[in-house]
């Protein structure tokens, strides 16, 4: 009964994310607003869940992980010292006829296949060609290939000068270091971590979510001694992100590790491999990890005339600690899980059901509740008391429209793992008939067994 899964284009998750409450384009009443996107009702459960299950695994279950959250506006002197003020460039390339403005390595990409990255001039060189085509317009008349900052400006009445809405969440950890390890008894090795937004101002964003400019990270900053062996601590990261994006429902042939090459590393990172995810326009980032030596708290030592180091008390040890950072996209985690997902069955009988296989962890709505008919008093009323129990500890919906069948494709279609359905045997005889998401079978349980059964299965 189970079809063979395809990478699912992602035209068809983004309409169905719309249709069903996942995800929305944002500001649709005024015309739309460029790449911005919200979290419907579903959505927003999918995020919390995964933002909980990644501070569960990282956080709360590590003894040598602590949690934090910083602020979006920081002190701009930061973004100096970590290069961000300086160095963090988009190049663009503007269409001269129609004046639509694309990424310059992005286009050459799309226009000859070849990664220019970074290579200004070889990419206004290459763009003089006559067959290089607008794809707007068709006609090849380009400016040169040149820098723009991707940090987004903003000002603050107290503060002259520029500030910025963070292009990472990492500074504010760096920031804190020092507080951290005064304030608490942290051992290296240990590690900092964070959720948050993160705002790029991109040229293009493409993609549904996966390119956007306000999107969340989920970061760690993992100090370490920087005499030791790091590489076992390196691969250790590797398992712990893959196993992550396992929860996430995503299959091992779906993933895959890219190793930055040496020549495109930056002077201070020992390693860098990220984590791709197969996705219906090819390999995408999903997740990185990085060796980045003691570049950060030594430059921002610097800046601020601020020792930032650490005292290994037992051994009488001053040193700057290294770093180790796993780094994971909260918005393209979201995506993963809704690919990995989306299934198309056929049934017997030739009718085909959508059906969103999230792991249980992940599922927006862990249980259904119906009463079986809706003209019914007793039903109802025992049905809500059913939901209101449950809901004190899953997230539950309610629902009494149309028949059973069809609140079982509703469900299905929001990956709803169990749905239960109050009928006169519960009145009668105490039990309620539980359906499985994915075998689609039922069976009947007792009321007073139900707490014990969702325990066992959610
Ligand atoms: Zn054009």
């Amino acid at each position: 009964m189970e079809n063979e899964k395809k990478q699912v284009p992602m035209e068809i998750i983004s309409a169905y994310s719309k249709r069903k409450g996942f995800i929305y384009p944002s500001s649709e009443i005024y015309g739309g607003f460029a790449n911005s996107y919200s979290y419907g009702p579903y959505g927003a459960e999918i995020k919390n869940n995964i933002k909980n299950m990644w501070w569960k695994m990282f956080v709360s279950s590590r003894p040598d992980i602590v949690g934090m959250d910083g602020p979006i506006l920081l002190h701009p002197k930061l973004w100096e010292a970590s290069g961000h003020t300086s160095g963090f460039n988009d190049a663009l390339v503007d269409c001269k006829e129609c004046k639509k403005r694309f990424r310059a390595d992005h286009l050459v990409m799309d226009l000859t296949g070849k990664d220019m990255e970074g290579d200004l001039e070889g990419m206004t060189k290459v763009l003089q060609d006559p067959k290089m085509k607008c794809p707007e317009c068709k006609k090849s008349n380009w400016t040169e290939a040149r820098h723009i900052s991707m940090m987004f400006k903003t000002e603050m009445n107290a503060y002259e000068g520029p500030v910025y809405l963070r292009p990472e969440t990492a500074g504010a950890i760096f920031m804190d270091f020092k507080n951290i390890t005064d304030s608490l008894r942290v051992k290296v090795p240990f590690g900092v971590a964070q959720i948050g937004k993160a705002f790029r101002n991109e040229i293009v964003a493409r993609n549904f979510t996966f390119r956007i400019r306000e999107f969340e990270q989920m970061e760690i900053e993992y100090f370490i001694d920087p005499e030791i062996d790091w590489e076992p601590l390196f691969e250790d990261w590797l398992s712990k992100q893959k196993e992550f994006y396992n929860r996430l429902g995503a299959d091992d042939r779906d993933l895959r590790q890219y190793e930055h090459p040496k020549e495109k590393l930056s002077h201070y990172s020992k390693k860098t491999i990220d984590f791709e995810y197969n996705f219906s326009f090819g390999w995408g980032e999903v997740s990185g990890l990085a060796h980045r030596g003691n570049f950060d708290l030594t430059q921002h030592s610097e800046y601020s005339n601020e020792k930032l180091e650490y005292f290994d008390a037992p051994n009488n040890r001053r040193y700057v600690p290294h770093v180790l950072e796993p780094t994971f996209g909260l918005d393209r985690a979201i995506l993963v899980s809704l690919v990995a997902a989306y299934t198309e069955e056929e049934l017997e009988g030739g009718e085909t059901r959508v059906v969103m296989k999230f792991p249980k962890e992940i599922a927006p709505v862990k249980i259904a509740v119906f009463p079986l008919l809706k003209n019914k008093p007793d039903l109802v009323e025992k049905a809500k008391e059913v939901f209101t129990n449950l809901s004190q500890k899953y997230t539950c919906e309610f629902d009494d429209n149309g028949n059973v069948g069809k609140r079982y494709r509703r469900q299905d279609e929001i990956g709803t793992p169990y749905c239960l359905t109050v009928d006169f045997d519960t009145l009668e005889k105490g039990t309620v008939t539980v359906r499985d998401r994915d075998t689609m079978k039922q069976e009947t349980i007792k009321l007073e067994e139900m707490d014990k059964y969702f325990e066992e299965n959610l």
